[in-house]
């Protein structure tokens, strides 16, 4: 008798993502879906029609591995004309099926047994995963609150000799949080005295607040070197499932990523990265205004929650608000989003999932990327329910 197969204990021992999780619930309740982070209105029709037009007259092959060249050009011009950045198309973009994969394929390429990698955490979800099942072994440097800011000290005692990626996200999905130049100095100093390379994960770049702007941990002296940034197309157009995204970065760094991501998709849809190009190329001031809109629906959501009593987090950047929900209920901040859900008819995603140790646990997101009509129906069921029951 053979006992079956065997699995990866990295995948075998984890669950369902939170996001799928509480969108599943979201369906099952018929509530509100404020929980997993998706737009629920699609980007310019313009980019949906190049890409249509593509999927109808062609190229419908495998493109090159890297990306097509009229992609890897937008989005080398989208750096320069946004940071001054230059990038060759030939040697320093890569395409990749998602920001996800485009994660994986830096992690992959650089780490492995024997090496670390460093989250800043709370951290999103698909980085720890992928670390691990490469064989690296996993730090965290934990933010606290309550301003949650990255500190040498926090950093220095994470960073060893064995760390060969730092990943850093801003702004930073769940918190909001845009880092500042003083905390992307403190990661300039700690990494420039290690082998590691910084994986920036970018996606939020265009979604800074209150005229904030987004800097580029590749914008830091003493780490031109050593960054490989990562963008999403979803993010930018408001069409995520198309699960486009890139790396750019130092041509040797790319070079890895792209050996990665040769044997993990090898390409990714042409029709949908003409679609994008044009987006990058003629559709930038979408992504600009949806930042306005964003910033005018975090404040609806933001007067709101704080009449009910969620204590909100400042919010800089991203799709996200996040609150404590101390001062209206002790139960963990998984529980209360299992009865909101349930009861109040409004999805949100616990913070606990993002710290490997699972606390704080006191914390709930709410993704504001919604309909402004969707918000104030979420906003009447909760007031209906936080109002009408002592919780
Ligand atoms: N990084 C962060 C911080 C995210 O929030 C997300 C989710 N959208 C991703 C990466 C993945 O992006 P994509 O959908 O392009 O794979
Ligand atoms: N990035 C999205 C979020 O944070 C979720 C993407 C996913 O479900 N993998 O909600």
């Amino acid at each position: 008798m053979t006992s079956g197969p065997s699995f990866n204990p990295v995948f075998a021992g984890l669950g369902t993502t939170i996001f799928s999780v509480m969108s599943a619930l979201a369906l099952e309740h018929q509530a509100i879906n404020l929980g997993q982070g998706f737009p629920d209105e699609d980007g310019p029709h313009a980019i949906r029609a190049v890409a249509a037009q593509a999927l109808r007259d062609g190229p419908n092959q495998y493109p090159p591995t890297r990306g097509v060249p009229a992609l890897r050009a937008a989005i080398a011009a989208h750096a320069r004309r946004f940071y001054g950045f230059s990038f060759d198309p030939e040697t320093e973009v890569l395409v990749t099926s998602g920001a996800t994969e485009a994660l994986a394929c830096c992690i992959y390429g650089l780490a492995g047994p024997g090496k670390e990698v460093v989250l800043i955490e709370p951290a999103y979800d698909s980085y720890r995963p992928i670390a691990q099942s490469a064989g690296a072994k996993v730090r965290s440097v934990i933010l606290e609150p309550p301003d949650f800011r990255l500190t040498y000290d926090g950093l220095a005692a994470a960073v060893t000799e064995k760390t060969t990626a730092v990943l850093v996200n801003t702004p930073l999905n769940p918190l909001g949080r845009v880092f500042s130049r003083a905390e992307l100095e403190i990661l300039a100093e700690v990494v420039g005295r290690s082998n590691a390379a910084v994986v920036a994960d970018e996606v939020y770049e265009h979604l800074t607040f209150d005229g904030r702007s987004h800097i580029s941990p590749l914008a830091i002296a003493g780490l031109k070197d050593r960054v490989l940034r990562v963008g999403s197309a979803g993010k930018m157009f408001s069409l995520t499932g198309w699960k486009i995204g890139w790396v750019t970065g130092p041509a040797a760094l790319v070079d890895i990523a792209a050996k990665a991501h040769q044997f993990l998709t090898f390409t990714t849809s042409p029709a949908l990265q003409l679609g994008i190009a044009h987006g990058l190329e003629r559709q930038i001031d979408f992504t600009l205004g949806l930042r306005d809109e964003l910033e005018a629906k975090r404040d609806l959501l933001a007067r709101e929650l704080a009449a009910l009593g969620f204590e909100l987090l400042p919010c800089e950047g991203t799709y996200f608000l996040t609150a404590s929900i101390r001062a209206l209920t002790q139960e963990s901040d998984r529980d209360f989003c299992l009865r909101l859900v349930r009861e109040a008819k409004v999805a949100l995603v616990p913070l606990s999932p993002f710290f490997e140790a699972g606390k704080p646990d006191h914390l709930v997101r709410f993704a504001f990327c919604k309909k402004a009509d969707v918000l104030r129906e979420a906003i009447v069921r909760l007031q209906n329910y936080l109002g009408k029951r002592k919780v």
